[in-house]
Protein backbone atom coordinates (compact mmCIF):
# COMPACT_ATOMS: atom_id res chain seq x y z
CA UNK A 1 0.00 0.00 0.00
CA UNK A 2 1.16 3.43 -0.59
CA UNK A 3 -1.58 5.71 0.63
CA UNK A 4 -0.63 8.99 1.18
CA UNK A 5 0.35 9.73 4.41
CA UNK A 6 -2.10 12.37 6.66
CA UNK A 7 -0.06 15.61 8.10
CA UNK A 8 -2.04 17.10 10.94
CA UNK A 9 -1.64 20.90 11.46
CA UNK A 10 -2.42 22.44 15.26
CA UNK A 11 -2.58 26.25 15.09
CA UNK A 12 -1.85 27.19 18.68
CA UNK A 13 -2.54 30.94 20.25
CA UNK A 14 -2.36 32.46 23.91
CA UNK A 15 -4.91 29.88 25.39
CA UNK A 16 -2.75 27.24 25.42
CA UNK A 17 0.04 29.03 27.26
CA UNK A 18 -2.24 30.46 30.34
CA UNK A 19 -1.94 27.66 32.22
CA UNK A 20 1.85 28.14 32.33
CA UNK A 21 0.86 31.53 33.89
CA UNK A 22 1.69 33.72 30.63
CA UNK A 23 -1.30 36.35 30.44
CA UNK A 24 -3.72 36.09 27.18
CA UNK A 25 -3.16 40.25 26.33
CA UNK A 26 -5.72 40.23 23.96
CA UNK A 27 -8.46 37.84 25.62
CA UNK A 28 -11.47 39.14 27.68
CA UNK A 29 -9.64 39.11 30.94
CA UNK A 30 -6.33 40.41 29.39
CA UNK A 31 -3.46 42.62 30.37
CA UNK A 32 -4.49 45.11 27.68
CA UNK A 33 -8.10 45.17 28.74
CA UNK A 34 -6.90 46.36 32.36
CA UNK A 35 -4.03 48.83 31.36
CA UNK A 36 -4.99 49.98 27.49
CA UNK A 37 -0.93 51.99 27.52
CA UNK A 38 1.06 48.78 28.00
CA UNK A 39 -0.63 48.00 24.38
CA UNK A 40 1.99 50.84 22.94
CA UNK A 41 5.03 49.36 24.52
CA UNK A 42 4.35 46.67 21.51
CA UNK A 43 3.28 48.79 19.20
CA UNK A 44 6.19 49.26 16.63
CA UNK A 45 5.36 53.23 15.89
CA UNK A 46 5.72 54.64 19.64
CA UNK A 47 8.58 51.97 20.33
CA UNK A 48 10.69 53.65 17.14
CA UNK A 49 9.96 57.24 18.04
CA UNK A 50 9.62 57.49 21.67
CA UNK A 51 12.87 56.78 24.04
CA UNK A 52 10.66 56.84 26.83
CA UNK A 53 8.56 54.15 25.15
CA UNK A 54 11.39 52.08 25.01
CA UNK A 55 12.93 52.23 28.40
CA UNK A 56 9.36 51.38 29.88
CA UNK A 57 9.15 47.89 27.56
CA UNK A 58 12.58 47.18 28.40
CA UNK A 59 11.29 47.20 32.07
CA UNK A 60 8.17 45.45 31.71
CA UNK A 61 10.12 42.79 29.86
CA UNK A 62 12.91 42.30 33.07
CA UNK A 63 9.48 42.48 35.35
CA UNK A 64 7.72 39.87 33.47
CA UNK A 65 9.69 37.05 33.51
CA UNK A 66 8.06 34.50 30.77
CA UNK A 67 11.53 32.99 30.24
CA UNK A 68 10.65 31.58 33.57
CA UNK A 69 7.68 29.85 32.52
CA UNK A 70 7.47 25.95 32.41
CA UNK A 71 5.14 24.04 29.60
CA UNK A 72 2.05 22.62 30.32
CA UNK A 73 -0.13 19.44 29.56
CA UNK A 74 -1.09 21.11 26.80
CA UNK A 75 2.30 21.52 25.31
CA UNK A 76 3.14 18.23 26.56
CA UNK A 77 0.68 16.32 24.61
CA UNK A 78 1.92 17.75 21.47
CA UNK A 79 5.02 16.16 22.14
CA UNK A 80 3.17 13.02 22.58
CA UNK A 81 1.80 13.38 19.02
CA UNK A 82 5.11 13.88 17.22
CA UNK A 83 6.15 10.91 19.30
CA UNK A 84 3.70 8.68 17.99
CA UNK A 85 4.92 9.22 14.46
CA UNK A 86 2.57 10.75 13.14
CA UNK A 87 3.45 13.84 10.71
CA UNK A 88 2.63 16.54 12.70
CA UNK A 89 3.36 20.56 11.93
CA UNK A 90 2.91 23.49 14.69
CA UNK A 91 2.12 26.68 13.56
CA UNK A 92 2.03 29.39 16.83
CA UNK A 93 0.98 32.38 17.08
CA UNK A 94 2.65 32.26 20.56
CA UNK A 95 6.24 34.32 21.38
CA UNK A 96 7.13 32.15 24.55
CA UNK A 97 9.33 29.54 23.35
CA UNK A 98 7.25 26.97 24.87
CA UNK A 99 6.71 24.36 22.27
CA UNK A 100 10.48 24.18 21.74
CA UNK A 101 11.30 24.22 25.79
CA UNK A 102 8.46 21.07 25.89
CA UNK A 103 10.30 19.15 23.62
CA UNK A 104 8.88 19.20 20.27
CA UNK A 105 11.04 19.25 17.28
CA UNK A 106 12.01 22.82 16.59
CA UNK A 107 11.77 21.96 12.85
CA UNK A 108 8.33 21.16 13.39
CA UNK A 109 7.56 24.54 14.97
CA UNK A 110 6.66 27.71 13.03
CA UNK A 111 6.45 30.87 14.90
CA UNK A 112 3.85 33.55 12.76
CA UNK A 113 5.01 35.85 15.65
CA UNK A 114 8.19 35.69 15.87
CA UNK A 115 9.98 34.40 19.50
CA UNK A 116 10.80 36.64 22.85
CA UNK A 117 13.83 34.55 23.72
CA UNK A 118 16.08 36.91 21.07
CA UNK A 119 15.94 39.98 19.40
CA UNK A 120 16.88 41.77 16.79
CA UNK A 121 18.14 44.89 15.49
CA UNK A 122 15.98 47.86 13.66
CA UNK A 123 18.87 48.59 11.57
CA UNK A 124 21.34 45.77 10.86
CA UNK A 125 18.77 43.44 12.01
CA UNK A 126 21.63 41.52 13.88
CA UNK A 127 19.80 39.02 16.29
CA UNK A 128 21.29 38.32 20.04
CA UNK A 129 19.83 36.76 23.12
CA UNK A 130 16.95 38.37 25.35
CA UNK A 131 18.66 37.17 28.46
CA UNK A 132 21.67 39.18 27.38
CA UNK A 133 19.65 42.15 26.76
CA UNK A 134 17.91 42.29 30.01
CA UNK A 135 21.19 41.58 31.67
CA UNK A 136 22.22 44.51 30.60
CA UNK A 137 18.99 46.60 31.52
CA UNK A 138 19.36 44.96 34.65
CA UNK A 139 22.91 46.42 34.95
CA UNK A 140 21.60 50.13 34.34
CA UNK A 141 21.23 50.38 30.43
CA UNK A 142 17.45 51.70 30.37
CA UNK A 143 17.01 51.21 26.27
CA UNK A 144 20.18 48.48 25.00
CA UNK A 145 21.72 49.56 21.82
CA UNK A 146 22.63 47.14 19.37
CA UNK A 147 26.74 46.10 19.71
CA UNK A 148 27.03 45.76 16.12
CA UNK A 149 26.05 49.04 14.99
CA UNK A 150 24.25 50.94 17.73
CA UNK A 151 20.87 50.78 16.27
CA UNK A 152 17.61 49.82 18.38
CA UNK A 153 16.75 47.11 19.43
CA UNK A 154 13.41 44.91 19.73
CA UNK A 155 12.60 41.67 20.58
CA UNK A 156 12.25 39.54 17.79
CA UNK A 157 8.77 39.70 17.28
CA UNK A 158 6.09 40.70 15.05
CA UNK A 159 4.89 44.07 17.04
CA UNK A 160 1.32 45.89 16.17
CA UNK A 161 1.73 47.69 12.83
CA UNK A 162 4.10 45.51 11.78
CA UNK A 163 3.58 42.65 8.84
CA UNK A 164 4.16 39.10 9.75
CA UNK A 165 7.45 37.55 7.46
CA UNK A 166 6.36 36.56 4.28
CA UNK A 167 8.08 33.42 3.96
CA UNK A 168 6.95 32.38 7.35
CA UNK A 169 3.76 33.26 6.72
CA UNK A 170 3.80 31.01 3.12
CA UNK A 171 5.07 27.69 4.94
CA UNK A 172 2.12 27.92 7.28
CA UNK A 173 0.06 28.34 4.53
CA UNK A 174 1.51 25.63 2.39
CA UNK A 175 0.88 23.53 5.77
CA UNK A 176 -2.62 24.62 5.85
CA UNK A 177 -3.79 23.45 2.46
CA UNK A 178 -1.49 19.94 2.71
CA UNK A 179 -3.50 19.23 5.96
CA UNK A 180 -6.08 16.38 6.59
CA UNK A 181 -6.66 17.89 9.56
CA UNK A 182 -6.21 21.39 11.19
CA UNK A 183 -6.36 21.96 15.05
CA UNK A 184 -6.91 25.48 16.15
CA UNK A 185 -6.19 25.70 19.90
CA UNK A 186 -6.58 28.59 22.17
CA UNK A 187 -6.69 31.22 19.49
CA UNK A 188 -9.87 33.44 18.76
CA UNK A 189 -8.81 33.18 15.01
CA UNK A 190 -10.31 37.01 14.44
CA UNK A 191 -6.78 38.21 13.29
CA UNK A 192 -6.05 37.96 9.48
CA UNK A 193 -3.54 37.04 8.01
CA UNK A 194 -3.43 34.12 10.36
CA UNK A 195 -7.46 33.80 10.70
CA UNK A 196 -7.28 32.52 7.04
CA UNK A 197 -5.31 29.69 7.86
CA UNK A 198 -8.33 27.71 8.87
CA UNK A 199 -9.76 29.01 6.18
CA UNK A 200 -7.99 27.87 3.37
CA UNK A 201 -7.14 24.52 5.25
CA UNK A 202 -10.87 23.58 5.03
CA UNK A 203 -11.12 24.98 1.40
CA UNK A 204 -8.39 22.52 0.85
CA UNK A 205 -10.49 19.72 2.26
CA UNK A 206 -8.94 18.94 6.00
CA UNK A 207 -11.15 18.48 8.94
CA UNK A 208 -10.98 21.25 11.36
CA UNK A 209 -11.28 21.09 14.87
CA UNK A 210 -11.27 23.80 17.55
CA UNK A 211 -10.29 23.97 21.32
CA UNK A 212 -11.18 27.20 22.65
CA UNK A 213 -12.94 29.00 26.09
CA UNK A 214 -14.93 31.07 23.84
CA UNK A 215 -16.66 31.07 20.39
CA UNK A 216 -15.05 31.67 17.01
CA UNK A 217 -16.19 32.87 13.66
CA UNK A 218 -15.29 29.26 12.43
CA UNK A 219 -17.07 27.33 14.88
CA UNK A 220 -19.95 26.64 12.51
CA UNK A 221 -17.32 25.00 9.73
CA UNK A 222 -15.52 23.19 12.13
CA UNK A 223 -16.60 19.10 12.45
CA UNK A 224 -16.00 19.59 16.04
CA UNK A 225 -15.98 22.20 18.54
CA UNK A 226 -14.37 21.77 22.21
CA UNK A 227 -14.67 24.26 24.98
CA UNK A 228 -12.80 22.01 27.90
CA UNK A 229 -9.82 23.90 29.20
CA UNK A 230 -7.12 22.94 26.87
CA UNK A 231 -4.43 21.58 29.66
CA UNK A 232 -7.30 18.57 29.86
CA UNK A 233 -8.92 18.97 26.37
CA UNK A 234 -5.98 18.47 24.19
CA UNK A 235 -4.45 15.23 26.40
CA UNK A 236 -7.33 13.65 25.04
CA UNK A 237 -7.80 14.80 21.62
CA UNK A 238 -4.07 13.87 20.62
CA UNK A 239 -4.88 9.96 22.38
CA UNK A 240 -7.70 10.03 19.99
CA UNK A 241 -6.01 11.51 17.32
CA UNK A 242 -3.44 8.27 17.58
CA UNK A 243 -5.98 5.90 18.20
CA UNK A 244 -7.84 6.98 14.82
CA UNK A 245 -4.46 6.56 12.65
CA UNK A 246 -3.52 3.47 14.25
ZN1 LIG B 1 22.46 46.75 14.51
Amino acid sequence: MNAKRPLIAVLTGAGISTDSGIPDYRGPKGLWQKDPSAQELVTIGPYLDDPEVRRRAWRMRLETDTVGAEPNAGHRALVDLERSGLPLRVLTQNIDGLHQSSGLSARKVLELHGNLRETQCLDCGAVGSMADALERVGAGEPDPACRECGGILKPRIVMFGENLDPEVLGQADAVARACDVFVAVGTSLQVFPVAALPYNAVKTGAKLIIVNGEPTPYDEAAAEVIREPISQALPKLVRRLVLERA
